[in-house]
């Protein structure tokens, strides 16, 4: 840049033609904006913790100053309380409530609300029902919903089956309305946190903060780079051992989601352990070879629904479901899975952004 005013001086600022005029204007303003952007960054983030979504969170944030990172902190932790109260099912006044008690009639629903169930039933389309946000009745029988965990009967497993349809939510972009078919009842905890993070970061981005990471409970989403302009190292826990990492990926402004068994269980009198992804197909906790899950990209609602749409598929399945979405360069979906016998499956388009750990070094697979 320096280089390029220097040029036009060199060509006789006193004879300045008007084009040579807009030149070096248009070069000052680039100047301006560059230094803009090399704003001061501290090195140490203003950290901020608490419980939102029934989940520990954390958000870590790089601002100018103490003021500005803890009005910044306070206003996503405030956003994700009133979040939580419009899309919880037990919360009579939540729009999901409504919704869930509507029987057929259509409501209108907040442009957020809409949005939120609009893109949950896009995914559940995608993944032909493996991610279905109408699982609420079969969430809520097994207790994930409010704590109250229990086995329910194989009779009710099969009928509350019958009410999970994720065709029967119908959405009119016209008034932002949305028709439930018959007792259909939507529970938004596979994408509500992918979602939040989509909001936060345009609250932060609001706030002059590009520069931040977002910890939402099994959602990462990684703003901007480090202060030393590198990507963020983002551990992914190892399954099998939750406290030590399975291995850590490089971001920059992309998010990684993951779903687990070891996220969210109740163990029985008898010892059987029952996690809280559930299989559309049986309405139990899904039986596959994975224990967990990460999906990594841009669309971190996306990413969340998707997190838990391949573990109820399985490695296989989900293997080639990541693969035949890779007909478009915006569409590749990126994603770690661990199977059981402790070996990771990474797709090909992660092989430069995924560092196993040592323990899970020989048992790393890029898939081709
Ligand atoms: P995640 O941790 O993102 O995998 O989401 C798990 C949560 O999503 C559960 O606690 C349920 O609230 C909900 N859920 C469980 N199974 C499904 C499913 N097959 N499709 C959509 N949501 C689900
Ligand atoms: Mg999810």
């Amino acid at each position: 840049m320096i280089a390029f005013c220097q040029q036009i001086r060199e060509k006789g600022c006193g004879h300045v033609t008007r084009m040579g005029a807009l030149i070096l204007l248009a070069a000052l303003s680039s100047c301006l904006l560059f230094a803009c952007n090399q704003r001061e960054v501290p090195e140490a983030p203003f950290t901020h913790s608490f419980i939102a979504m029934d989940t520990p969170m954390t958000v870590k944030l790089y601002a100018t100053d103490q003021q500005t990172a803890d009005e910044a902190a306070s206003a996503c932790e405030k956003y994700l309380h009133e979040l939580d109260v419009l899309l919880a099912p037990e919360n009579p006044q939540s729009e999901i409530a409504l919704l869930n008690e509507s029987s057929g009639i259509p409501v209108v629903v907040s442009p957020l609300t809409y949005n939120l169930i609009d893109k949950a039933v896009d995914v559940a389309r995608e993944t032909n029902g493996a991610f279905d946000p109408t699982i609420y009745p079969l969430t809520s029988a097994w207790g994930f919903t409010d704590g109250n965990h229990q086995v329910p009967s194989e009779k009710s497993i099969e009928e509350l089956k019958n009410l999970c349809d994720f065709n029967a939510v119908k959405t009119n972009a016209a008034d932002s309305s949305i028709t439930m078919i018959g007792q259909t009842q939507i529970d938004t905890g596979g994408i509500a946190k992918g979602f939040a993070a989509e909001q936060l970061t345009e609250l932060l981005a609001e706030r002059g903060i590009d520069t931040a990471l977002l910890d939402l409970g099994g959602n990462i989403t990684a703003l901007g780079t480090k202060p030393d302009h590198t990507p963020w190292n983002i551990g992914i826990a190892d399954p099998i051992t939750p406290d030590k990492l399975a291995g850590t990926l490089e971001l920059q402004n992309a998010t990684v989601s993951t779903s687990g068994a070891y996220q969210r269980f109740f163990t029985d009198d008898d010892g059987t352990v029952y996690h809280h992804i559930i299989d559309p197909t049986t309405g139990r906790p899904a039986e596959t070879d994975l224990i967990s899950v990460s999906v990594i990209g841009t669309d971190a609602a996306r990413c969340d629904a998707l997190s838990t749409a391949l573990y109820v598929m399985g490695c296989t399945r989900a293997l080639e479901f990541c693969s035949a979405c890779k007909t478009s360069e915006n569409d590749a979906i990126q994603a770690v899975l661990i199977t059981k016998d402790a070996t990771i499956h990474v797709t090909a388009n992660l092989a430069d952004t995924f560092i196993p750990a040592e323990a899970y070094a020989a048992k790393t697979v890029i898939e081709p």
